[in-house]
């Protein structure tokens, strides 16, 4: 194997970066060409200059990188921003939902492993957040179609269980460990199941594989609103076996904004 370094290019979005030794940054980019990828970013934080925004979170950036040897860290030789999406970043609602986005994302895929698929999905939301303003409903679609592209797609036509057509006449209930809304035959009562409207349901069924042109114009009622927060923020806990810290902090902030 040589030892050589060959300098390779990507471009990718900044999931996460934290701060190195004195004066680095490690950096994880989300890219098209090979999944997640983890560098170091050389005294990143001594030049201001060096990087400058292209290593900010969510940003979207093409990246020169190189590495000796397999399972090291990538050394970033350059980074240059494409996308800095500036208007996210001046409003608090759409800076919280990119990085919940991206908390996502970081959570669902993996290193060296490329998902054009996801890519593309973060995409689609992040210039639609950066285009227009802040909507509640982008996030449960964000989160739906996430689920959906990444093969946990919650069962909502049909019972998780048995595989039923579901009667919207009948009494919805959507489990997490179930993976979706079982019929009545199968449902078992227990206290981890949320009453769902069968205009939640056939909001979410639309919404699912609607084309992005289309995704804003989707009307969410408070109720379908409400109740699609709570299944898919406690489907997705379920998978992942946690709560998403960026999740947290988003309640945490509306919540005080609703107050004042
Ligand atoms: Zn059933």
């Amino acid at each position: 194997m040589t030892e050589e370094k060959r300098k390779e290019r990507a471009l990718g979005y900044v999931l996460a970066c934290r701060d190195y030794g004195e004066a680095d940054r490690i950096v994880t980019f989300f890219t098209v060409e090979r999944g997640k990828l983890k560098g170091i970013a050389k005294s990143a934080r001594k030049s201001a200059k060096r990087f400058s925004n292209a290593i900010e979170l969510f940003s979207l950036s093409q990246i020169i990188f190189s590495r000796r040897r397999a399972g090291t860290l990538y050394l970033i030789e350059d980074c240059h921003v494409v996308n800095h999406y500036s208007h996210i970043r001046e409003d608090l609602e759409k800076t919280l939902a990119a990085s919940y986005f991206i908390e996502l994302i970081d959570l669902f895929s993996l290193e060296e492993k490329p998902a054009a698929h996801l890519f593309d999905h973060l995409k689609i939301f992040l210039d639609l957040l950066e285009d227009g303003p802040f909507a509640p409903s982008l996030v449960r679609l964000f989160e739906l179609r996430l689920l959906t592209l990444c093969g946990y797609e919650p069962a909502l036509e049909h019972c998780a269980r048995c595989g039923a057509p579901l009667d919207a006449g009948e009494k919805m209930m959507f489990c997490a460990e179930d993976g979706g809304i079982s019929c009545s035959r199968c449902r078992r009562d227990t206290a981890a199941g949320i009453r769902v409207s069968a205009g939640t349901v056939k909001t979410l069924v639309t919404g699912r594989h609607l084309a992005p042109d289309k995704l804003r114009r989707l009307v969410f009622s408070g109720q379908a609103l409400r109740e699609s927060e709570e299944i898919l923020t406690r489907f997705i806990g379920h998978i992942l076996g946690k709560q998403p810290r960026s999740l947290r902090v988003f309640k945490e902030v509306l919540l005080l904004g609703n107050r004042r």
